[in-house]
């Protein structure tokens, strides 16, 4: 059977271009390698317990939420976010430590009261000055069509305002530091660089948005864990009435000259007027008419090593731990340079621990609590040899036995790392947000959601434009359906 559409790869971007194309009448094939939806926001099984093993924070649920309402999914069959209050403490070498809440209000307050009230003061400044990036960024580079460099040229005083208010010109440090003097603080905001795997150091101050985003936005907890996103977009998926084909992996892209005809499967050829690629293009070497991957030149983004332990709830229950903790390392600032120049992972790195029950609603074990970690880490493609995951697994957990969240005989039930990454994201080399923000130019580099060399050829995912993350990944699904549709109308 030929589709209108083939929809390569079941993440966040692919589940939403394919639930919207079929809710906007075309018949959809959605191919998906693996056994279960969801790609990198995954779930992973122990004792028949489902613990989440990518995303702990969502942010912008209304981009989601938009594609529910266009499909006409019920409310009862959605998702609910959560408000955490705490939300995340970070924790310092030096013994300091600072509560960050949903509600602003009490996020400056305990600023004032654990950095002091000069510190209070930059965070609030800070936040306006990220607020107007986010304002003036959004509708050009996040909600709307991949921005080209061409349309900036002729766009007129309207894009130019826009570009000087996003302070495109400068790095993300430099004007952290310009605002906030106070080295915590410092930390704190640096880290939302790798909130999309980019490198403080170099990418440009726009990122300093996403303070906004998580902070005057909302980072939310998800009833349920992540993992109930990804199931209400199948739910959405199923409303519109896509085929869904599982276990079966896209092995080459069909052409006729640069026309695309569909794709080589493991179960056979499946043919189709247009395929949307929901997955990291790295794989399609050697693939495309032009022989060359879109995107192929850019610095991969960070990866990460990743660590589930199960920290037994007697004889401590830990009533205070928060939902999200940060263990900074003595010297935050290197640990960029690490990343990105060493290709190594920090000799003391900083660790994330995700108590999920706590974050998301759920009671997994009654007498045990997971906690989630992470280290960040280089991608393959910019990285010397890197150690396995057990090792960085034993890392993580010293640190977390010296700050009494773990004891030395909790299990650790899970671990990933880079190269695990790699092998289970084909063409990803581990990175876990596509490309990397590492310059002033890096959105215009973005792969668009139209393939330019080729005809009916489209991208859906964190590899593409606007970029990772599952709010941004989900807008690039919209944004890749909706340029089907447009090629389609136009003829
Ligand atoms: C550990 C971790 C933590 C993260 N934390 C956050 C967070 O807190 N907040 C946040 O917003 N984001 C976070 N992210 C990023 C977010 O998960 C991703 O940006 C987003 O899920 C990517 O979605 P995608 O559409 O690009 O598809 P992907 O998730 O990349 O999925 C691609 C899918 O395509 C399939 N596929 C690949 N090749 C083929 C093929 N040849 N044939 C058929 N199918 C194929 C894969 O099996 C996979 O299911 C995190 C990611 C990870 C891994």
């Amino acid at each position: 059977m030929t589709s209108d559409v083939i929809v390569v790869g079941g993440g966040v971007g692919g589940l939403t271009a394919a639930a919207l194309l079929t809710h906007r009448g075309l018949r959809v094939r959605l191919v998906e390698a693996g056994s279960r939806l969801g790609g990198k926001a995954g779930t992973t099984y122990v004792d028949g317990v489902p613990l989440d093993t990518g995303p702990s924070v969502l942010t912008l649920p209304h981009v989601i939420e938009a594609v529910f309402d266009e499909v006409g999914l019920p409310k009862s069959e959605r998702f609910e976010v959560i408000e955490l209050s705490p939300s995340f403490r970070y924790v310092f070498p030096s013994g300091a430590e600072v509560l960050f809440h949903h509600e602003l209000g009490e996020t400056f307050a305990s600023v004032e009261s654990s950095l002091g009230a000069r510190a209070r003061a930059e965070l609030e400044d800070y936040l306006s000055y990220s607020r107007q990036i986010w304002e003036a960024a959004a509708p050009h580079f996040v909600m709307g069509p991949a921005p080209e460099v061409s349309r900036l040229l002729r766009g007129g005083p309207r894009i130019w305002g826009a570009v000087r208010q996003i302070d495109a010109l400068r790095t993300l440090r430099s004007a952290i530091k310009s605002r906030v003097k106070t080295p915590e603080l410092v930390s704190i905001l640096e880290r939302y660089a790798t909130y999309n795997g980019s490198d403080a150091r170099t990418a440009p101050a726009t990122l300093g948005c996403i303070a906004h985003v998580e902070l005057g936005l909302g980072g939310f907890g998800v009833r349920g864990g992540l993992r109930a996103v990804v199931s209400a977009l199948e739910r959405a998926l199923q409303r519109a009435g896509a085929q869904i084909e599982l276990a079966t992996k896209v092995t080459g892209l069909l052409f006729s000259g640069r026309r695309v005809r569909g794709v080589e499967t493991t179960r056979g050829t499946f043919l189709a007027e247009s395929v949307v690629l929901g997955a990291d293009l790295g794989q399609w070497q050697g693939s495309f008419p032009s022989g060359k991957v879109p995107g192929s030149g850019e610095t991969a983004s960070m990866s990460g090593y990743n660590a589930i332990f199960l920290r037994s709830k007697a004889p401590d229950p830990m009533p205070r731990l928060a939902p999200h903790t940060v263990f900074f390392p003595e010297n935050y600032e290197k640990e960029f340079a690490d990343i990105f120049d060493e290709g190594r992972v920090p000799e003391e790195p900083t660790i994330y621990v995700c108590a999920q029950d706590r974050c998301h609603k759920t009671q997994s074990f009654p007498d045990r609590e997971p906690l989630f970690t992470m280290v960040n880490a280089p991608a393959l493609s910019s990285s010397r040899s890197l150690p396995g995951a057990e090792a960085i697994a034993e890392r993580i957990r010293e640190r977390l036995v010296t700050a009494k969240l773990l004891s030395a005989e909790d299990e650790l039930v899970w671990s990933r790392s880079p190269s695990d990454l790699a092998r289970e994201f084909p063409g990803s080399g581990g990175a876990l947000y596509g490309p990397a923000s590492n310059s002033m130019m890096s959105a215009f580099r973005r792969v668009p959601n139209r393939l330019p060399d080729c005809d009916g050829l489209y991208v859906a995912s964190g590899s593409a434009h606007p970029g990772g993350g599952v709010p941004l990944a989900v807008q690039s699904g919209r944004l890749a359906a909706d340029c089907v549709i447009q090629e389609r109308t136009m003829g």
